[in-house]
């Protein structure tokens, strides 16, 4: 049976569509959240809606259960797998990339469907990641904090919009124990209803602002979305910046520090190029006067939004009653921005970087950019280790991997650190001895060259600047070779399915957007260029255009 629930909240309504199934004596409901304070036409279609949804649950699931079992098995095979390298071309992508982050070691599954393991190599990299950008929000006079990730049901209703757009995902605390909760606890979709009833107590007066907080946690989204590691989980680790105002001015001024914070960190250490761009309206984070993100553009065609900044204006100040006495002893809400960037780089940075081979690290971001593999012989055995330690040594503040283990080959060892995406290898025997010489391998090149050792100290850190380099002019090379720009809805059609991202006017209307969608089989407008309209027309209506768009499909 399905019907519509209605939940009364103060003035609002919020509507839900339930689906209840009988099996003997228990009922099994399923929940979709159709808004609040909806009209009746409305109502109708969102209920429409929630019915195909419905109808589709119980399979998608399933779809996630079969991704996390397929590569559990074969990860019991360990070492098969390592000599195997990539089977699937990087074309293929979600195949490829799942292969990757799997034989890479960087995650695994767990009995948790759409929740992943980060490894230690990728959580030595999230961390460098994190240690990066708190830097430089502390010289912004950020501080960190730590709030609960639990969040009582009347605090996130709170906001409309913003409930609306998390409810569907929302997971929720009933039980402890046996015994019900008063109230229920949502687990943190992000955490403004958590916070802003603090603010409310602590601002008193314009002495207390600005007000900066930031905090690096996990929070829980439940989407049915098929999950992809590190790009879409159901759990995901992000920094959460909280930043409270007297003046608009003084609020959107912050934007740019932010952002710019965040790209200092994706191109210096991850190598990768991406555009600060302006959210439309329909594209904006709920509750939000406007969002501004990082765009990134894969291999495939498809885009990807990396850290964020939006700002909220009053809206947050005004339903959790964040209020200062301000300096003509006039009462007035405070202005809020909201920033993050999140777990997802790693994915990014792996899908941009990355060959049939395997993995491709950065050396700024690597945790051991560098890997010694002595040939060791019967002959000198004693002589060749004595070198490899040495080097080892003097390479010690790049964390050197020094692999001696006999038991495997040399060109085991050459294709694990391959598909590992290690910048360097350095290998020598018994014969590059005799000549006091080592070989030296790029990873993203697959170049090779002669090196003295007596020169090694100075060699290795300007190889290992050239790769960095390298990688991000590759990365930016692939973003601009993707763009093409078209004032013709047919030949945007085609530059989406030729796995291309357009350039096109368009006018503001949330309507042409959604058109776009259909019509292009599901790219998105993206973001908002800087380049003035001068009489071009919509692309999907032909009235006046209000600006230039990027149009992609997204992850
Ligand atoms: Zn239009």
């Amino acid at each position: 049976m399905t019907y519509t629930e209605t939940k009364e909240q103060g003035e609002n309504k919020y509507y839900y569509r339930v689906k209840s199934i009988r099996k003997g004596k228990k009922v099994d409901k399923q929940r979709v959240y159709l808004g609040g304070n909806l009209k009746k036409q409305e109502l109708h279609e969102k209920e429409q809606e929630a019915d195909k949804e419905l109808e589709n649950t119980k399979e998608k699931p399933a779809k996630n259960e079969e991704i996390s079992k397929k590569p559990i098995k074969k990860s019991n095979e360990n070492k098969k797998i390592n000599t195997q390298g990539i089977t699937a071309e990087k074309d293929d992508f979600s195949e490829w990339f799942t292969q990757i982050m799997l034989k890479a070691d960087l995650a695994d599954y767990t009995a948790v469907s759409g929740c992943m393991v980060f490894k230690p190599t990728a959580w030595a990299m999230w961390e460098k990641i994190r240690e990066e950008c708190d830097k430089r929000f502390k010289k912004l006079g950020v501080q960190n904090v730590y709030f609960p990730m639990f969040i009582p049901e009347k605090y996130l209703l709170k906001e409309q919009e913003h409930v609306e757009d998390f409810a569907p995902e929302v997971a929720w605390v009933t039980h402890a124990g046996n015994t019900k909760l008063s109230e229920k606890l949502a687990v943190r979709p992000t955490s403004e209803a958590i916070m802003y009833p603090s603010l409310s107590k602590w601002i008193r007066s314009y002495r207390d602002l600005p007000l900066k907080m930031n905090q690096w946690v996990n929070v829980v989204r439940w989407e049915f979305n098929n999950p992809v590691p590190f790009f879409r989980t159901r759990e995901f680790i992000f920094n959460e910046g909280h930043t409270a105002f007297e003046t608009e001015k003084e609020a959107i001024a912050e934007g740019p520090n932010i952002l710019n914070a965040y790209k200092e960190v994706c191109e210096d250490y991850l190598a990768i190029y991406g555009i600060i761009g302006r959210k439309t309206e329909k594209e904006k984070f709920a509750g939000a006067i406007f969002s501004e993100k990082i765009h990134y553009i894969m291999p495939n065609g498809k885009a990807t939004e990396g850290p964020c900044f939006h700002h909220d204006g009053q809206n947050f100040a005004k339903a959790y009653d964040v209020k200062f006495l301000n300096q003509n002893e006039k009462e007035q809400y405070v202005f809020q921005n909201t920033w993050a960037i999140s777990t997802r780089m790693l994915g990014v940075m792996f899908a941009i970087h990355s060959d049939d081979k395997g993995l491709i690290l950065p050396p700024k971001i690597a945790p051991n950019p560098i890997v010694i593999i002595p040939i060791l012989s019967k002959e000198k055995k004693e002589e060749v280790l004595k070198i490899a330690n040495e080097i080892k040594e003097t390479l010690n503040e790049y964390s050197p991997i020094l692999d001696d283990r006999e038991d495997y080959r040399p060109g085991y060892k050459f294709n694990e650190y391959e598909l590992k995406g290690i910048p360097i290898r350095i290998e020598f025997g018994a014969r590059d001895l005799e000549k006091n010489e080592v070989i030296v391998a790029r990873r993203d090149t697959k170049e090779k060259q002669s090196i003295k050792i007596s020169e090694l100290e100075t060699e290795i850190p300007k190889i290992l600047n050239e790769i960095q380099k390298s990688l991000f002019e590759k990365s930016k090379k692939l973003f601009k070779s993707k763009i093409k720009s078209s004032n013709n809805l047919n030949e945007i059609k085609e530059i989406i399915k030729n796995k291309e991202v357009g350039f096109t006017p368009m006018c503001n209307n949330p309507d042409c957007e959604a058109k776009l969608k259909s019509e292009t089989g599901g790219a998105k407008a993206l973001f908002i260029d800087n380049k003035k309209i001068q009489s071009e027309k919509c692309i999907i209506c032909n009235k006046k255009a209000d600006y230039f768009v990027y149009v992609a499909k997204t992850y």
